[in-house]
């Protein structure tokens, strides 16, 4: 099988403050994304109370949108939770092991497993987060550690019926302004690939779309656009700035046709 289209996927977090700015958004990254979606694809993971309101803007459109943290169980007693079959009819995708998630709400390997598990099983794209810490990097560890997170994440997964894409987001890079050395990146996402091919079995490592992130901006997003293995990025504070999201959308879009 051949490899994915890119992907551009823009993690909003807690923003922004108000609907009104979040559909504001939504439109900015459809204008952007419109002349380019046949060359990639456009992804947006607002917060969940703003979810309907910008799914509803987006319809129609060249973007797709996802969730950014999803629960396992269908429904029940889970104060606070979002199930994956709650949004699975009309979102595409859910973002799964975030390092916030995993760093400020206790997500564990097992709950990625399990979180991974259930989004595929119903139908939603798996979008998952892996990615070493500081001290794991400075340890020399980074290999291990992203390996151990890839092959949890999909130790439940059964036979698919959504995609699974991984995004490499190395936690010291992340908001930070620090990016990884793009050739040691390299090294991470065809680990990845080769990781998730295996476990996976098939051809599945070939047609894996593996991403990036951590503090990517427009003007150093076609140093990792460019790797042999990278298939996108997952854009977190740059994404919230419609000229600065558009211009990485565009960047990639040329780098396709390059
Ligand atoms: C992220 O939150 O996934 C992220 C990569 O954030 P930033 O681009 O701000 O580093």
């Amino acid at each position: 099988m051949t490899r994915g289209r890119p992907l551009v996927a823009a993690n909003w977090k807690m923003n922004p403050a108000g609907v009104a700015d979040a559909i504001a958004l939504a439109r900015a990254v459809a204008a952007a994304a419109d002349p380019c979606h046949t060359r990639l694809d456009v992804a947006v993971f607002p917060p969940t109370v703003w979810l309907r309101s910008v799914a509803l803007e987006l319809q129609g459109g060249p973007v797709e949108i996802g969730v950014q943290d999803s629960y396992w169980e269908p429904a029940g007693a889970y104060t606070g939770a979002t199930s994956v079959t709650m949004v699975a009819g009309w979102c595409r995708w859910t973002l799964v092991g975030h390092s916030e998630r995993r760093e400020y709400f206790g997500m564990t390997d097992d709950d990625v497993a399990r979180a991974a598990a259930a989004a595929v099983a119903a139908g939603l794209g798996a979008l998952i987060c892996v990615g070493e810490t500081l001290e794991e990097y400075q340890a020399g560890q980074r290999r291990q550690v992203v390996a151990r997170e890839v092959r949890s994440a999909l130790s439940l997964v059964e036979p698919r019926s959504a995609e699974i894409a991984f995004a490499y987001e190395p936690v010291w890079a992340i908001g930070t302004g620090h990016t990884a050395v793009p050739e040691k990146v390299q090294e991470v996402l065809e680990l990845i690939r080769a990781e998730a091919g295996g476990t996976l079995g098939g051809d599945a490592g070939s047609s894996l779309r593996v991403l990036y992130g951590g503090s990517v901006k427009p003007d150093n997003i076609v140093s990792f656009i460019t790797l042999p293995d990278c298939d996108g990025a997952l854009v977190g504070s740059s994404s919230l700035r419609a000229d600065e999201f558009g211009t990485i959308i565009r960047s990639v879009a040329e780098e396709v046709t390059a």
